[in-house]
């Protein structure tokens, strides 16, 4: 059978940070896949890492050029301008028409370790910021992760559990130990308590890092039981991941007991049944 899955995505880059393709490029994209909405979520500046962000002049771009293919597209697809905005990043979110709220860095006597980089960065951010306890790195992370929504002002979630990308086949932590499920458990319930959704992310899958979407099987079957809810997001750097997934996404989400999920519209979110 094939799932009802909603023809958006509300979590895509562009090379106004680190995609690979314009804004007009990904609109295009979405409409060859008869898209009906597509968010713009470009990563928000932050000033321990500018590799992968916007600056603060392409931001204004990114909002101009957003605007106008709004005005270009419309009657075809609705597009909204929304922020990928980062925990450590400071810079204004009320311009945009929704927040998502994510942690790519763990902080450590004022040093910043990129959890998302490469297996080598996560290694060395272990070793040099927690003395080598990857436990104690973990904490850090779902520390920062308890209070995003709070921190960004989110709409929802983003990858609530970024920090396992590099953990395929267990490489660097079992997340069956007490240490690493009290972490990711005490976040998760501060989190719930925002009624914020948390996305179902299949970007690392797209890009053949993963074979499973954040978050993981275990913590989404708490979301479910806590009475949480959920979005589907490709975290899109390329037009062709748009919605990469999101089929398969919508089978275990539909397995676990989920019946519906969230899409952002200009009232905000409205539930879409599965
Ligand atoms: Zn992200
Ligand atoms: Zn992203």
């Amino acid at each position: 059978m094939t799932e009802r899955i909603p023809k958006a995505n509300f979590h895509t880059h562009t090379t106004y940070c680190d995609g690979k393709e314009t804004a007009e490029s990904m609109v295009q994209a979405a409409l060859e896949k008869g898209f009906s909405a597509l968010g713009f979520s470009g990563h928000s500046y932050t000033a321990y890492d500018e590799s992968y962000c916007m600056s603060r002049e392409d931001v204004q771009k990114y909002i101009a050029d957003v605007y106008a293919l709004r005005e270009k597209y419309a009657g075809q697809i609705e597009i909204f301008c929304g922020i990928e905005q980062d925990f450590g990043s400071n810079e204004p979110t009320n311009v945009f028409d929704y927040v998502i709220g994510s942690v790519h860095a763990v902080e450590r006597d004022g040093l910043y370790y990129s959890v998302d980089e490469s297996p080598e960065v996560f290694a060395r951010g272990v070793r040099e910021g927690f003395g080598g306890d990857v436990y104690a790195y973990v904490k850090a992370f779902y520390e920062l992760e308890s209070q995003v929504v709070g921190k960004t002002n989110a709409d929802f979630i983003g990858h609530f559990d970024l920090v396992t990308k590099f953990n395929e086949g267990n490489r660097f932590f079992d997340p069956e130990d007490r240490r690493y499920r009290d972490a990711s458990l005490s976040a998760l319930e501060a989190l719930l308590e925002t009624e914020k959704p948390f996305e179902i992310n299949t970007g690392a899958i797209y890009r053949g890092m993963r074979k499973m979407p954040y978050p993981s099987v275990s913590l989404l079957k708490e979301i479910y039981r806590r009475k949480g809810e959920i979005l589907f997001s490709s975290d899109s750097h390329d037009g062709a991941s748009l919605g990469f997934g999101f089929d398969e996404a919508a089978g275990l989400a539909r397995e676990i007991g989920f019946r519906c999920v969230k899409v952002w519209t200009k009232n905000g979110f409205v539930d879409f049944p599965l």
